[in-house]
């Protein structure tokens, strides 16, 4: 393990976000470069590298180079690793916290949380021991021990989506990294400081150069990922389509891969639930990162008119009081959304619903927010009557847009639930054990939750929707990764006697 030595700072001299290939940041000048923006002020803050086939090759090589000698690195090696990284992280918080709110434009109370809950999985990878352990069957046969290993794949891919740049890739390379792999992470081009940054951290850590590379990109460097014979395995987050893309494509050139997409994710509002705790819950889980979660609540189905009337009324008045406003004050509630274009896109959707005759009770359309004329700010929305037919229920808006539903029964809130394409959270806010019991059993969602609005697995579980939201078979993070991350090899061992013995022409077994 080498020393801690100091690197080169996040390249802002010349206000370009460099890649961080073997240990160095790298900026190829003749590559293809991307306004990086402040959301808050709609001002381009400095701008990000987008890297070509050559490049990503580069990193990959790095990891290829790394390999060997990391997958021989003792796991608690890697594990007190993972502990300095874990110091760093907390010494650095307000820096990485600062730079989320300034790209992303989330509160600053918000971006803490999710960089607390990336150094969760961090924390988790400290047991890197513990979780490699192997299984070992002693007497399988006459004097035959058998136990299973868990190798490493070799070079890992991970590609990762806007809304979370610090924890989804934390999710991803702690985990890969403890198991003896190497890694080259392509987060977000929309906010790409917060992860370059922590890859700086990680290398003051101590770790070995190489081990761990980060690629700023678009579709150029995700398909180079996708296709290069050296990378085994991938670890995708973002929208179902490119979910999709990316686990045909990635299987297609024979590597493992997970990708984790989009959702609709539903709450439902039972007659006996506790109304007032029910609206507090909802107008963090919908309103809150402005909706761009892709485990916030867009959808709140109530049973019975008189729980949906009830629901409304106290909703609408919340969400026309959000204080809403650049996320670095920490009065505000709800900050901008990533980009104008997907400002554009989630207006797109508000006007479609009142086209299609949902009834817009909350407009957030004419919002405007004092000194930021140029802000990427949309107001708190909220749609009742909306029908499943309707484009703004079927589709992902991933902005602060809630739909309201109204159905007579459980059984038919949860009807309208498995017929979503979607299948990533859902909640119930009952009194009712049995209720909770039926839905938590029957409902065909990844994630639920009793009177929990984001069922965010902790780290020590693993995170996977189901239905279109989760292409491929293991979720990400706990123990879930450990097997994503690992292939199994079973030996079976015996030390035979001095004399010789008979050939044995039938099938081994224990008769
Ligand atoms: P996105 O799909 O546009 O981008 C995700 C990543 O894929 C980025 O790194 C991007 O550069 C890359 N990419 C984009 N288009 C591509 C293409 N055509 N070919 C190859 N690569 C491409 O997603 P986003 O807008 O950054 O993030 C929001 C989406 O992510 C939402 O749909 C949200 O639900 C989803 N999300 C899902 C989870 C989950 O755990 N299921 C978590 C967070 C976000």
């Amino acid at each position: 393990m080498s020393s801690i030595r100091p690197i080169e700072k996040l390249n802002t001299t010349n206000q370009v976000v460099g890649h961080h290939i073997n240990g160095r940041i790298f900026i190829d000048d003749t590559e293809r470069s991307q306004a990086v923006y402040n959301p808050a002020t709609g001002q381009i803050t400095r701008r990000v590298a987008l890297a070509g086939k050559a490049t990503v090759e580069k990193a990959i090589a790095a990891a290829a180079a790394a390999y060997p000698g990391w997958r021989q690195t003792p796991p608690a090696k890697r594990a007190r690793l993972m502990f300095r990284f874990k110091d760093f992280l907390q010494q650095h918080a307000n820096e990485i916290i600062s730079l989320l709110t300034e790209e992303h434009g989330k509160v600053l109370d918000d971006a803490r949380g999710e960089f607390t809950r990336g150094l969760e999985v961090v924390e988790y990878a400290c047991g890197a021991p513990e979780l490699l352990k192997g299984e070992h069957s002693k007497d399988v046969g006459p004097g035959i021990d058998s136990w299973s290993e868990f190798h490493p794949l070799g070079v890992v891919a991970g590609i990762t989506p806007f809304n979370f740049p610090a924890m989804v890739p934390l999710w991803m390379y702690p985990m890969a990294i403890i198991c003896g792999n190497t890694f080259v992470l392509k987060p977000s081009e929309k906010d790409p400081s917060a992860p370059t940054r922590i890859a700086e951290l990680l290398q003051e850590a101590g770790l070995p150069d190489g081990v761990f590379n980060v690629v700023h990109g678009d579709k150029e460097a995700v398909d180079t990922l996708l296709t290069d014979s050296r990378v085994q395995a991938v670890s995708f987050v973002g929208s179902t389509p490119v979910a999709e893309y990316v686990y045909r494509t990635g299987t297609a050139n024979g590597k493992r891969v997970q990708a984790l997409g989009g959702a609709k994710n539903h709450a439902v509002v039972m007659p006996d639930a506790d109304m007032d705790n029910a609206v507090n819950a909802l107008m963090g889980a919908v309103y809150g990162s402005c909706g761009e979660r892709c485990m916030a609540i867009s959808a709140v189905v109530c049973v019975g008119d008189t729980v949906a009337d009830e629901m409304v009324k106290k909703l609408a008045a919340r969400v026309s009081r959000l204080k809403i406003g650049p996320g670095i004050d920490s009065q505000n509630e709800m900050g901008p959304l990533i980009s104008k274009p997907h400002y554009e896109k989630v207006r797109g959707y508000i006007d479609s619903g009142v086209a299609e005759g949902a009834e817009l009770l909350v407009d957030g359309r004419g919002l405007t927010v004092p000194r930021q004329p140029e802000g990427f700010f949309l107001g708190g929305c909220l749609f009742d009557r909306v029908t499943a037919d309707m484009r703004i229920y079927r589709e992902e808006i991933f902005g602060p847009v809630l739909c309201v539903l109204r159905v007579e029964s459980l059984q038919e809130a949860m009807q309208l639930i498995d017929e979503h394409e979607y299948g990533n959270g859902t909640c119930i806010f009952t009194r009712d054990g049995g209720s909770a019991r039926y839905f938590t059993d029957n409902i065909k969602v990844g994630m639920v939750g009793v009177n929990v609005p984001l069922p965010v697995p902790v780290a020590c579980h693993s995170f996977g929707g189901w239905k279109r939201s989760l292409f491929g078979d293991l979720s990400a993070y706990g123990p879930d990764a450990i097997r994503f991350y690992t292939r199994r090899k079973t030996i079976s061992q015996r030390w035979p006697a001095d004399s010789i013995e008979k050939a044995q022409f039938s099938f081994p077994s224990t008769q």
